[in-house]
């Protein structure tokens, strides 16, 4: 499933490739994604420039000069695939997971531009396709959402302050989108262990100095890894003919029962389901 890193990535390729583009033709051809698509989709975004392709979250905000435009979320399974309509391009993937290649099945989505097309593959179909009429509807998309971890508000405070009394752990707040917006169970492993947190522990039990370490892990770990391209869990390409390279760093997702990598600690890292999905950290230098 893509986190943050991985959906900027897209967005900086969509960027480079469709932003200033009209769209000329739209055809779908499964509206039945997990929330069923705009019966006028078609058209209301034919004919439209694209201005504007930003993230929020794991959300791909795309506008159009009138201030309307739609939002995408890639789910689990879901992949854009940028082709050109004339050459022949080798990697057609704007991300680095899943298929480099358009795959023959589960096309749901195409949208066509003068020279390029854009597509949208999704297996599962947990992604989604979601029009906004003007700022203050896509305003209203995110209203309960917490800050993302490179918002302003998003600080030791806000943390501290946030984890008073709560009972749950950890793990739970990292991946619970209304406390920070964008980080899932990959990158909150990764957070905790450079943290030096058990995921297990309650957040009551947090000191004002775990929350700073928290704050600054936050950032710093979803930096690394949109630098490095996002995660490609199998060694996957994109349109670029790159790799997203941050799996290559991971400290302890995926790596249970291997040695800790902090240099001087003799822990193994373990793995533990904590509300439904596994969480990695070092039997030792995480309390
Ligand atoms: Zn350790």
């Amino acid at each position: 499933m893509p986190e943050l890193p991985e959906v900027e990535i897209v967005k900086q390729s969509l960027n480079k490739k469709i932003k200033g583009k009209i769209i000329q033709k739209v055809s779908v051809k499964n509206r039945n994604l997990r929330f069923k698509l705009d019966k006028n989709f078609e058209k209301k975004i034919k004919n439209k420039k694209i201005v504007q392709i930003n993230r929020f979250s794991k959300y791909i905000i795309l506008k159009f000069d009138d201030n309307s435009g739609f939002i995408i979320h890639l789910g689990m399974s879901g992949t854009i695939h940028l082709m050109n309509k004339n050459i022949k391009n080798i990697f057609t993937n704007s991300s680095f997971y899943h298929s480099p290649n358009l795959p023959k099945k589960h096309n749901h989505i195409v949208i066509e531009f003068e020279k390029k097309k854009l597509i949208y593959n999704d297996p599962r179909r947990f992604g989604y396709f979601l029009i906004f009429k003007n700022k203050e509807e896509l305003k209203k998309r995110f209203i309960h959402f917490g800050p993302e971890p490179f918002s302003n508000n998003f600080n030791s405070n806000y943390i501290y302050d946030y984890f008073k009394n709560k009972k749950k752990n950890i793990k739970n707040f990292l991946i619970d989108q209304r406390f920070v917006s964008g980080i899932g169970n990959i990158y909150a492993s990764e957070i905790l262990f450079f943290c030096k947190i058990n995921p297990s522990k309650k957040v009551k039990y947090l000191s004002f100095n775990d929350c700073k370490k928290i704050f600054y892990f936050s950032k710093l770990v979803l930096k690394k890894a949109i630098e490095k391209g996002g995660s490609s869990i199998r060694d996957f390409k994109n349109i670029s003919g790159n790799q997203g390279k941050f799996q290559k760093n991971f400290k302890v997702y995926q790596r249970e029962n291997l040695n800790c990598l902090k240099s001087g600690c003799k822990g193994v890292i373990k793995k533990k389901i904590i509300s439904n999905r596994s969480s990695f950290f070092c039997n030792i230098c995480q309390k």
